[in-house]
């Protein structure tokens, strides 16, 4: 069998890496796997020794089929080793209490999300070399508040591509919003819609299924791609800090080679945990996946019965990057347990699709038994950020500390005694508010002048990124409704295709 990416929903689709990362999304609606992964095996001693870079050579060059190892080598220095990341490493493993701190946001815009965006636009410049193209690409793109402006700050003047960000207007934080809506480049259009964020994304995914608009689209030369944690392009990097953790618990003496660990994943649209299952499927000795889900559980529901239920309420929480009631990722994970099997996708997806609802068989659920599931509502979760911080000073944003309470959850319930590493996905004064009332109590000041007060009261510091926010300009004033979003894409193309004229 060639080594390609096909679609979740037929394997009748069959693209290289470059057409993969450039597409964004099947054309029938599913999304790219690799279909050689169950055959990568990595070799364990090719990591130890290795800093984060390295890993990531060795990881991308397995996945990336089409790419030379200068362009993998370049996009991974670019990405991770010009300055956009406050420390030599881009991420960092602390150890707080028995339990270790992945910190995935030392990046550009203070979430995890700039591990992945701040290497796709290497990736996609690469790949449209690769593909022998002179298209232009429009990266669309739903967010949850953190994805919109990793990837406004990854595509901001790269040549050839423009960005539009589509955020829910009131599902965002204040700091997430103005991050974004203070976004320089010319490239860049933000819109704020009228509806959450599954309304959002749905949006996005019609834009970029539509065949008719792709193909007046080809007329101008430009192409559609996604941002999202549906680009095979976003999830490889996610892949790459599974292998670091464990190689640095095995550095520092705190495991023997070959024991396994468990990673605890604060979780929204599926994409993190996902590239944690795959580090699994590459080799890496993994005990348990934990899927740390918000009120909005969703994904909690799905591992404890297999029926998968989106027909729920949909909660605003303090952990808005994992509002999320369609977990888009999950296709890639029932199309793995299916044994590939696109027939079953398709299916499953179809009915989530019809009814909103879709029940798993017992047979596919026993394939994914890794995982383990678990919810925090917000009681729950801001005392976690305060009996952390009260016990060991560490501070964690409200994300991150969803999944610490359901570890705690775990080790009350197993008594496992596996070492475990908690995925801290932000920054906790990208949420400062939560964070501040959440140890100190309700505040009526403004949420800027909270972060200077949070710092304080804590003896920690504001990250370079979110320092003087409030005192940036907008640059950025557009809002629309959910049924307008085509609108604003055409409207900013018709903009984007007269400035390249
Ligand atoms: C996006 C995000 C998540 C959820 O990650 P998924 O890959 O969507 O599951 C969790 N925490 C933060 C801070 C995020 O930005």
């Amino acid at each position: 069998m060639k080594k390609a990416y096909n679609s979740t929903r037929s394997k009748d689709i069959n693209v290289s890496a470059s057409q993969g990362i450039l597409q964004g999304l099947a054309p029938d609606g599913g999304l790219f796997v690799p279909n050689f992964i169950r055959d990568i095996q990595l070799d364990p001693t090719k990591f130890s020794g290795k800093n984060y870079g390295e890993m990531a050579e060795v990881i991308f060059a397995a996945f990336l089929n089409d790419f030379s190892e200068k362009q993998i080598k370049d996009a991974i220095q670019g990405a991770y080793y010009s300055g956009k990341f406050e420390e030599k490493e881009p991420v960092a493993l602390k150890k707080i209490k028995d339990r270790f701190f992945l910190e995935l946001f030392h990046g550009p815009t203070c979430a995890f999300k700039d591990m992945a965006l701040t290497i796709l636009p290497y990736f996609m410049v690469e790949s449209i070399k690769n593909m022998k193209s002179d298209n232009k690409i429009l990266i669309l793109t739903a967010t949850s508040g953190d994805t919109g402006k990793a990837a406004l700050e990854g595509f901001a003047n790269v040549p050839d591509i423009s960005i539009i960000v589509f955020y829910p207007q009131d599902g965002v934080s204040t700091i997430q919003e103005k991050q974004m809506l203070t976004q320089a480049g010319d490239n860049t259009c933000v819109v704020g819609v009228n509806g959450n964020f599954d309304d959002t994304q749905n949006g996005v995914k019609e834009i970029l299924n539509d065949s008719q608009l792709a193909k007046e689209l080809e007329k101008s030369n430009v192409l559609f791609s996604s941002a999202n944690s549906i680009n095979i392009g976003r999830l490889l990097p996610q892949v790459v800090y599974y292998f670091y953790s464990y190689y640095e618990l095995l550095k520092r003496g705190e495991i023997t080679a070959g024991e396994k660990i468990n990673f605890v994943v604060p979780t929204g649209n599926f994409g993190n945990i996902l590239a944690g299952y795959y580090a699994s499927l590459l080799g890496l000795p993994v005990n348990k996946l934990i899927c740390a889900s918000n009120a909005n559980k969703v994904l909690t529901d799905f591992f404890k019965t297999g029926t998968y239920d989106r027909n729920r309420e949909f909660y605003k929480t303090s952990s808005p990057s994992m509002d999320i009631l369609i977990s888009s990722n999950l296709e890639r994970l029932l199309y793995d347990v299916s044994g590939s099997d696109p027939k079953t996708v398709s299916q499953l997806m179809e009915e989530l699709k019809d009814q909103g609802n879709y029940q798993a068989s017992k047979a596919l659920m026993e394939k994914a038994d890794l995982f383990y599931a678990g919810t925090a509502d917000e009681t729950q979760t801001a005392q976690s950020i305060k009996n952390i911080f009260d016990e060991t000073h560490y501070l964690m944003d409200p994300h991150t500390a969803v999944a610490n309470k359901v570890y705690e959850d775990y080790l009350k319930e197993t008594g496992d005694p596996t070492k475990t590493v908690i995925v801290s996905t932000a920054s906790p004064y990208k949420f400062g508010r939560s964070v501040y009332e959440s140890i100190f109590g309700p505040s009526e000041m403004d949420d800027y002048a909270l972060l200077d007060l949070l710092a304080q009261k804590t003896d920690t510091s504001i990250p370079l990124p979110l320092k003087d926010l409030d005192k940036k300009e907008n640059k950025h004033h557009n809002q629309c409704e959910k049924a307008d979003m085509f609108r604003a894409v055409l409207s900013f193309l018709d903009q984007q295709v007269e400035k390249h004229d």
